[in-house]
């Protein structure tokens, strides 16, 4: 489990992207796999545009980004990452979605590899039953947003997951410049479990007329010295996510009616607006 050199990255979204171009900087070899190309390119084009700016703004060499470069791939087939040290699953936030692609890693993948997750909520010991006879190797290795920015991974054992997994994990975390900080297998872990309920009640809070999106962002931000606010925070996460987050904690938390996703929320997914990656959410972003 030491010595990793080669991250298979599961999930070509907003976090998968992030996690691979972190990879990547950190001199780890990463291929990204999705089963949409349109997310690979997506994901290519950021790469690109991101190691410029920071080729642009003095914070890499050329020469260190067209290394990153070199060490990005891209792909629709996990098979093309079978000689991977490590996986990283970063796919939708659905329980069924992510079992069938931990038995595909375990499968993919031999029989060392750490098979983590970056679920923002999902319970690891409930995904580690799909795997029977690896769930020593899984882990909730959960990055934040923007993952080359923001330094916690919250790392999160399940029932079966080993110490040398962990530790492996804390490992890695370091070596590609994070802080891991551990929290306990409940639904929503600690982030979530106190982040998401304080993003759903700004949404009642609009849907209430206590104030429209720009007041309760500007508020949250004078008041409370948040760098975001909290509507707009849900428009960079993503709203199917903040709404998916949701009802993983619903249903993993005794159906406590606090954790429903307000209507509003749900509104905008079902209308595909999901936020920045859809151009519109709460905001419309289509005019920037
Ligand atoms: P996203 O919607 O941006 O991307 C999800 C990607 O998964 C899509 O590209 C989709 O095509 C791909 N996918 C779906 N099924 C797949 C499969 N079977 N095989 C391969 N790829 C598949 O979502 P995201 O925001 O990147 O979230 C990914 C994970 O990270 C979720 O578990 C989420 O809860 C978690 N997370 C999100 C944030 C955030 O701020 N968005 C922060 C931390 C953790």
């Amino acid at each position: 489990m030491s010595d990793v050199s080669h991250i298979a990255v599961i999930g070509a979204g907003t976090m998968g992207s992030g996690i691979a171009l972190t990879s990547a900087l950190g001199g780890k070899q990463c291929t990204l796999i999705d089963v949409q190309q349109s997310q690979l390119e997506t994901a290519r084009a950021y790469h690109d545009k991101q190691l410029s700016k920071l080729v642009a703004k003095e914070k890499l060499s050329a020469e260190d980004a067209t290394n990153a470069q070199s060490l990005l791939s891209y792909t629709t087939e996990m098979g093309d990452a079978s000689d991977a040290d490590w996986a990283i699953e970063a796919a939708t936030e659905n329980v069924e979605v992510k079992k069938t692609l931990f038995q595909l890693m375990r499968d993919t993948f031999n029989d060392e590899v750490v098979l983590a997750t970056n679920t923002s909520s999902i319970s690891i010991s409930d995904l580690a039953t799909a795997v029977e006879g690896a769930e020593d190797r899984v882990i909730g290795m959960h990055f934040f947003n923007p993952v080359p920015v923001m330094k916690l991974v919250e790392v999160i054992k399940g029932v079966k997951t080993s110490e040398a997994t962990t530790n492996a994990t804390i490992a890695l975390s370091e070596a590609l410049g994070k802080i891991p900080v551990p929290a306990n297998d409940f639904a929503g872990f600690v982030s979530n479990r106190v982040l998401m309920p304080m993003i759903n009640e700004a949404f009642h809070a609009w849907e209430d007329g206590v104030a429209d999106p720009e007041a309760i962002d500007s508020i949250m931000k004078l008041g409370c010295a948040f760098p975001m606010g909290p509507l707009r925070l849900a428009d960079y996460i993503g709203l199917d996510v903040c709404r998916d987050i949701m009802m993983v904690m619903y249903n993993g938390l005794n159906e406590n009616p606090k954790y429903l996703p307000n209507q509003k929320l749900v509104d905008l997914v079902e209308a595909g607006k999901l936020g920045d990656k859809s151009g519109e959410g709460v905001y419309n972003y289509t005019k920037e």
